[in-house]
C-alpha cells in the first residue's frame, strides 16, 4: 500500500501499474469514509489533500498512455479537494529512492 513520491516516468511497469491501483482502492476508501485501510499511514497522509492524489493520479495516467496501457478508471474530479500538494512523507524521498532499488526490478531510480 504506497503511493511514491518519485516520478512515474521512473517507475518499473509492476510499481507504476501497482501504485496506480493502490490510489485508486485508496481514493474510494477516503472519498467514500470506508473502514479498509483507512488508518494505514499512506491513506493517513492523503486526507485533505485529495486535489494532490488526483494529480498524481493523472500523471501515472499520462505515463501509462505514454507505455500503451489502457487506463478505464476515472476520478470523480469534483471529489478533488484540499491540498494540491503533499508534503508529508512515510518514508523520505532519498528513502524511497533505497526501498526501490533494493527491489532490483527496472526501476529507474
Ligand atoms: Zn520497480
Amino acid at each position: 500500500m504506497r503511493i511514491w513520491d518519485i516520478s512515474p516516468s521512473k517507475l518499473c511497469r509492476n510499481h507504476l501499474l501497482g501504485e496506480h491501483r493502490e490510489l485508486y482502492a485508496m481514493w474510494v476508501v477516503i472519498t467514500e469514509n470506508k473502514k479498509g485501510y483507512s488508518l494505514h499511514p499512506e491513506t493517513l497522509r492523503w486526507k485533505g489533500k485529495l486535489k494532490a492524489m488526483y494529480l498524481r493520479h493523472e500523471q501515472l495516467v499520462s505515463e501509462m498512455i505514454t507505455r500503451g496501457y489502457n487506463h478505464q478508471s476515472p476520478l470523480d474530479k469534483r471529489k478533488a479537494t484540499g491540498n494540491t500538494k503533499q508534503n508529508d512523507y512515510v518514508d523520505s524521498i532519498k528513502d524511497q529512492i533505497s526501498i526501490l532499488k533494493k527491489k532490483k526490478c527496472s526501476c529507474r531510480v
